[in-house]
């Protein structure tokens, strides 16, 4: 039990119906003794592609192996660079190491904080073989123009939604702008198990099936190991309690929306600037304000009983297992990363819980210069 006024994030159930929903759930897939690759998953991918616009869904282990999955499935490896942002979770870059090639890191839109596609454009060279955008806290990546830049230069486009269940981007869902997306269900996401899990979409059925034989060793068939593959399945008991928590998500997307414009009215005069909602296809994963001050706003925050986070507080190319990587110089990355501060926001945070975020911002003694 925390003794916030108002905790980050609060996982336990939200009331016994909740609770015993899940217990049903889990007793479902126990009794049935099926407990991989089975009716659960099967379902759970066709009720995913069909909530988030993509024709395929494969489930899998967690974020970071969909996005594994699926460079490795567009046979990026050894030899390859693949472009991304250094304003993400590590797992981003990680995915691209455990597959041989290396990330080359872009930087930021000082506005819309995802990647910048001049900066993408200027990061070419002859071993670029991908281009992996994150839509970061929610908010899509500026997709039109990247994939401009992916077909003509003919590299694969893959995007990490990992952050971004139901986004659009233009009203076109994420996932959908080049080979497919990853997605996390990592318990803190917008759409969360009870565990890890992950799923890679596609709108291409023979990706979606290498994918497929992938997850699973690489079998094309039962003890026929065609391809290298690993091990990383998506378990019937997560797929079955993803399966009765997605249709809430549509619900709990909007009210991390109505939360978003709540905080936006209620901060509007304060020392914190909000970064703009470039698309109305954001979702809200985080709420991130960004102060010159932000190490001093978050004790003032704290002292107050808020509890805030950091997403991230290190630019990827200044992290030690990236740094012998020649990094791109990401300067806006770096003041990004100095100044945002993550403030609640989950579906069932009460309004005058905005509020009462909103008034302890207010009264913090800014001395920022200007
Ligand atoms: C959570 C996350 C990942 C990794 O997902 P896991 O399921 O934890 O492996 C990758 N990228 C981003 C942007 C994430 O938020």
């Amino acid at each position: 039990m925390s003794d916030r006024r108002v905790p980050f994030l609060d996982l336990r159930p939200a009331d016994s119906p909740d609770l015993d929903a899940t217990l049903t759930a889990i007793r479902r897939v126990l009794e049935r003794g099926w407990l991989i690759l089975g009716p659960e998953v099967e379902a759970f991918e066709r009720e995913f592609a069909e909530v988030s616009g993509v024709a395929h869904a494969v489930g899998v282990g967690n974020g970071t192996d969909a996005l594994f999955l699926l460079l490795t499935a567009l046979g990026i490896g050894r030899g390859d660079e693949v472009i991304t942002t250094p304003v993400s979770a590590a797992f981003t870059a990680l995915a691209i190491v455990m597959t041989g090639a290396r990330p080359v890191f872009a930087d930021v839109d000082p506005g819309r904080l995802t990647i910048d596609p001049a900066a993408v454009a200027a990061a070419i060279g002859p071993r670029t073989a991908a281009i992996l955008p994150v839509h970061l806290y929610g908010q899509p990546a500026d997709m039109l123009p990247l994939a401009a830049i992916a077909e003509r230069h003919n590299l694969a486009l893959i995007e990490d939604c990992c952050q971004a269940h139901l986004a659009t981007c233009g009203g076109q869902p994420v996932g959908t702008f080049g080979a497919g997306g990853a997605f996390s269900f990592y318990p803190t996401k917008n759409l969360g198990a009870a565990g890890d899990a992950g799923a890679v979409c596609t709108g291409d059925a023979a990706l979606a099936e290498r994918v497929r034989r992938l997850r699973h060793g690489g079998q094309a068939a039962r003890f026929e190991h065609q391809l290298a593959g690993v091990n990383s399945r998506l378990d019937e008991v997560q797929a079955a309690i993803l399966r009765l928590r997605l249709p809430a998500l549509r619900d709990a997307t909007d009210r991390r929306r109505a939360l978003a414009a709540r905080y936006r009215t209620a901060l509007a005069a304060t020392s914190v600037a909000v970064p703009p909602e470039r698309d109305p296809g954001h979702v809200y994963h985080l709420f991130p304000v960004r102060l010159a001050e932000r190490d001093r706003l978050r004790a003032h925050l704290d002292a107050a009983g808020i509890e805030t986070l950091i997403h991230y507080p290190t630019p990827l190319p200044e992290q030690p297992t990236f740094a012998e990587q020649d990094p791109a110089s990401c300067p806006t990355a770096n003041i990004v990363c100095a100044e945002v501060l993550s403030l609640p926001l989950h579906p069932r945070l009460p309004d005058r819980a905005v509020t009462t975020v909103a008034n302890a911002v207010r009264s913090f003694p800014d001395r920022s210069p200007g």
